[in-house]
């Protein structure tokens, strides 16, 4: 073995769902918005001889856009690519500790990427039979907390109360709530932010705002906090949001009929669905997000999975442990999950299940 083989920093990737190439496929399984992106969105990128200049570095205009839009002080915001990126950089500026950071066993499978990524000790308190989590559990002393509310891919949301406990609990530690998908049915903790200086509320464009090929997310916090991200994301890479994404991003905040139209319309179809469903036989928590995360009473996951692939259907399956009976289904369009049911009582008649 080579000297320089024993330095390599090594990690064990995150997997992301599958991007199948062919577009003649039904897409449930990385939680995508079935929806395009507002109108005014297209209009933004128009804007191509400017992208001849370097981007703002302090993306001053989406920042803005969006402290006016949560009625924050811009020094309270940051922006990054994707929430993925702005996870990474919260990961890396306040995770220095000795003591472990605490997430639920079942959680974004992200975290415990990160943290191995960046040596930082952790640990996973489980999650009780129900996937709730426990909040006691995290009453113990702590490099730092990180909480999905609604849960990934349980799909459960805790109220602000909940979190507030936590977070009221836990003053000496960075909490961090990752609220991917807050807009389709979960209590924010953002109010918090004025009463708590050691919380961060970490919101996504990717999958309310239809806009994941984008990459922009962005976090909400004390502005000491946002200084010392903004400070390790500046040492590291100071344009890592492009003009477009920034004019794409201002698009989309702007126009805010369009989002909550079509935010209600996958969660009516989640509605509909989840009664569906429930008469085939699955079960699972009412959903807060925009997908379920289901098992049913005698069919398999991996064999639901594997059988609605070659239909050219694909959902999210996790051979992990506690969690490899069950499928996340992302909520697609009333067409899509129609598709998906007829495929369903198809497998569960011919499979005598
Ligand atoms: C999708 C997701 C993210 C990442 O979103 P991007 O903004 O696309 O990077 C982060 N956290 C959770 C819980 C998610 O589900």
């Amino acid at each position: 073995m080579k000297a320089w083989e024993a330095n390599i920093r090594r990690v064990t990737p995150y997997v992301p769902g599958e991007q199948p190439k062919s577009k003649d496929v039904i897409k449930l399984n990385t939680n995508e918005n079935p929806y395009p992106p507002s109108p005014r969105v297209k209009e933004a990128l128009l804007n191509v001889d400017e992208l001849r200049k370097y981007p703002d570095p302090n993306v001053y205009d989406l920042r803005k856009a969006l402290a006016d839009y949560h009625k924050i002080d811009i020094n309270r915001m940051f922006v990054g690519v994707g929430s993925d990126d702005v996870l990474a950089n919260i990961f890396i500026t306040f995770f220095n500790g000795d003591k472990p950071v605490l997430f639920p066993d079942i959680t974004y499978s992200f975290y415990d990427v990160w943290a191995s990524l960046y040596n930082i000790p952790f640990e996973q308190p489980k999650l009780d039979d129900n996937f709730r989590i426990v909040k006691e559990d995290y009453y113990k002393p702590n490099g730092g907390i990180v909480i999905a509310n609604p849960n990934a891919p349980t799909a459960i949301a805790e109220p602000m109360s909940f979190i507030e406990d936590i977070v009221k609990n836990n003053q000496e530690s960075v909490v961090v709530v990752d609220e991917a998908y807050v807009d389709f049915g979960g209590e924010s903790a953002l109010p918090l932010i004025d009463k708590y200086d050691n919380l961060l509320v970490v919101r996504t464009f990717s999958k309310s705002r239809s806009l994941a090929g984008m990459r922009i997310g962005y976090v909400m916090g004390h502005e000491d906090l946002i200084a010392a991200l903004n400070d390790v994301k500046q040492s590291i890479n100071s344009y890592t949001m492009t003009r477009a994404s920034i004019d794409v991003g201002v698009a989309s905040v702007l126009d805010d009929d369009y989002f909550r139209e079509y935010v209600a319309k996958i969660v009516s179809t989640r509605e509909a669905f989840s009664k569906e469903m429930r008469e085939l036989g699955f079960t699972f928590a009412d959903s807060s997000a925009n997908f379920i995360f289901a098992k049913h009473n005698k069919a398999k996951a991996a064999d639901i999975y594997n059988a609605a692939k070659d239909k050219g259907i694909f959902v999210r399956y996790f051979n992990k442990p506690r969690i490899d009976n069950y499928l996340r289904i992302t909520i697609g369009t009333d067409e899509e999950m129609d598709k998906f049911l007829a495929f369903l009582k198809e497998f569960l008649t011919t499979s005598g299940c």
